[in-house]
């Protein structure tokens, strides 16, 4: 069985109604690692109900979190907003309104397309609606248990002064710098470095609790019951060791159910932008890869194992496979071994379960396509010679437009420079000797009475150059360095296949002419 579907039965078990929850901190550029939070809590909803059973899931911006430190990639005038909210802090490139907006919004964008169902919220905005102010009242009331709980778990003593709710100068603006004086509902008051010295009403957000408490308090104020997330806060000691004692005896509430998943590493030599020199963002996976393709790659394995996520060669292997399991998905001839990644696939698609089984166009093949086309009505006319194209859905058409651009987006960010090449427009100026002039001409006379099908073209050129004495491996040479001013590419037959026959021809028969 998936492992969606055994925690879903297992949750059924537990209570009637379910409420999963995923969230994010967005105080820097947003990692791919981080998607695998959200892909697996939808895909635990879908399971849910898929059984029938009453499930919701909720994303948490965590727009209230400090700025931690000044990141290289800021302005060195972002030292001064250290310490305070970041959605409180101006966006470091002047296009957004907040710093959180400018890291959050192309990341929700491209979210958008995955068909992450769920509700969001701002955590920022639940502390200025109050929302918090019971489990910051409680925290303050229950004190002594708090730190107990939170010296025991860690192992290390809590300092004297500590407490959980850090205010909100009314002057600087920092969380960081103001110390706790006193507490009576609903006023803290605190001093700041800064010199202020004033009162923080806990129902107006002037004030947030630090990260151990405040991830309870969520399970408390929204009633999670389950919740995947990283499995640093797992770690014996851990946030979620804390925050399971501290929603018992301090909060009153039960925990949710844990869903700790390994990190996505970046493998391969392409794990950095051609153009920003950054590395793989959630951004640029999901620019790259077709949102089905990616929630696949996450759920096809348990979230106990780690992800290899290849932005070079690796991602055409991945969407290889995507392709052949929806086959066995339509034609039911999955193995008992393949089951768990053809319930992968169908949890995998963001609009549910396709009910016909969708035209097949290889990312490996649309790689080649979409580089010999100008734009997308050429690519169709390009598929037109080489794929069936005929009876293609309007919903398929806009799958395949959505995979030509992840290809486009792929070779401009990510593609090593091997599958990259333009088709000289112009016959390139190469030295040609006979025995390359005898194969061409041959080549032309065989391709002329031949079909314009790749597998048919490839095996004429692999015959032809064999006949003419030149050899196969000489002869695809030949051709590549008349097409692409380059001595390898892509499959020979496909390639030719992809371009207008009396495109090949016409090169061809100049080239044999020309020595
Ligand atoms: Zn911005
Ligand atoms: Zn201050």
């Amino acid at each position: 069985m998936h492992w969606a579907d055994v925690i879903a039965k297992e949750l059924m078990s537990k209570q009637d109604s379910n409420l999963i929850s995923a969230g994010i901190s967005p105080t820097g550029s947003i990692h791919v690692g981080s998607l695998r939070e959200a892909v697996t809590a939808e895909a635990v909803r879908k399971a849910l109900a898929d059984k029938g059973a009453d499930a919701r899931m909720i994303y948490l911006i965590d727009s209230y979190d400090p700025l931690r430190r000044c990141y290289e990639f800021l302005p060195d005038s972002f030292e001064d907003e250290v310490g305070r909210p970041i959605s409180h802090i101006p966006c470091p490139y002047g296009c957004h309104d907040t710093y959180a907006d400018h890291f959050i919004k192309p990341f929700m964008d491209s979210m958008d397309g995955m068909g992450v169902n769920c509700e969001i919220f701002w955590t920022h905005e639940l502390y200025q609606r109050g929302e918090f102010a019971e489990t910051i009242d409680a925290s303050f009331q229950r004190r002594d248990r708090v730190l107990e709980i939170l010296s025991t778990v860690t192992g290390r003593a809590m300092p004297e002064d500590f407490h959980a709710f850090s205010p909100l100068c009314k002057s600087c603006g920092r969380f960081s710098t103001t110390r706790v004086t006193g507490y009576e509902f609903p006023f803290v008051s605190y001093v700041c470095k800064c010199g202020m010295e004033d009162k923080a009403d806990i129902r107006k957000g002037e004030g947030k609790l630090s990260w151990r408490l405040e991830w309870p308090a969520k399970w408390r104020i929204f009633g999670v019951t389950c919740e995947p997330f990283g499995k640093d806060h797992a770690a014996a000691g851990g946030s979620y060791d804390s925050g399971v004692r501290l929603v018992r005896e301090v909060f009153d509430a039960e925990p949710p159910y844990p869903i700790p998943y390994e990190f996505i590493q970046l493998k391969g030599k392409g794990q950095m932008h051609k153009s920003t020199g950054s590395a793989v963002s959630g951004v640029d996976a999901l620019n790259m890869t077709p949102p089905s393709v990616f929630n696949y790659t996450i759920l096809r394995v348990n979230p106990e194992r780690h992800i290899d996520y290849d932005s070079e060669l690796g991602i055409l292997d991945m969407v290889d496979e995507y392709d052949r399991i929806e086959r066995s998905f339509f034609d039911g001839d999955a193995t008992d071994k393949e089951e768990d990644l053809v319930r992968a696939y169908e949890l995998s698609q963001p609009n549910g379960p396709r009910t016909t089984m969708p035209v097949q166009i290889s990312y490996r093949h649309l790689v080649n396509v979409v580089q010999v086309s100008r734009d997308f009505n050429e690519v169709l006319e390009t598929l037109k010679r080489t794929d069936d194209l005929r009876g293609i859905s309007i919903e398929e058409l806009k799958t395949l437009e959505q995979r030509v651009e992840c290809v486009k987006y792929w070779l401009n960010a990510f593609a090593p420079e091997s599958v990259k090449y333009t088709i000289s427009e112009e016959m390139p100026d190469v030295d040609l000797g006979e025995e390359e002039n005898r194969f061409l001409s041959s080549l032309l006379d065989n391709l002329r009475g031949s079909d314009w099908d790749g597998d048919l073209i490839h095996n004429t050129v692999y015959e032809t150059a064999k006949e003419s004495g030149l050899g196969a491996k000489k002869g695809f040479q030949t051709l590549y360095r008349i097409f692409i001013e380059r001595r390898n590419g892509p499959r020979m037959g496909y390639f030719l296949a992809t371009l207008d026959r009396e495109f090949v021809l016409q090169r061809i028969s100049e080239a044999a002419s020309k020595v």
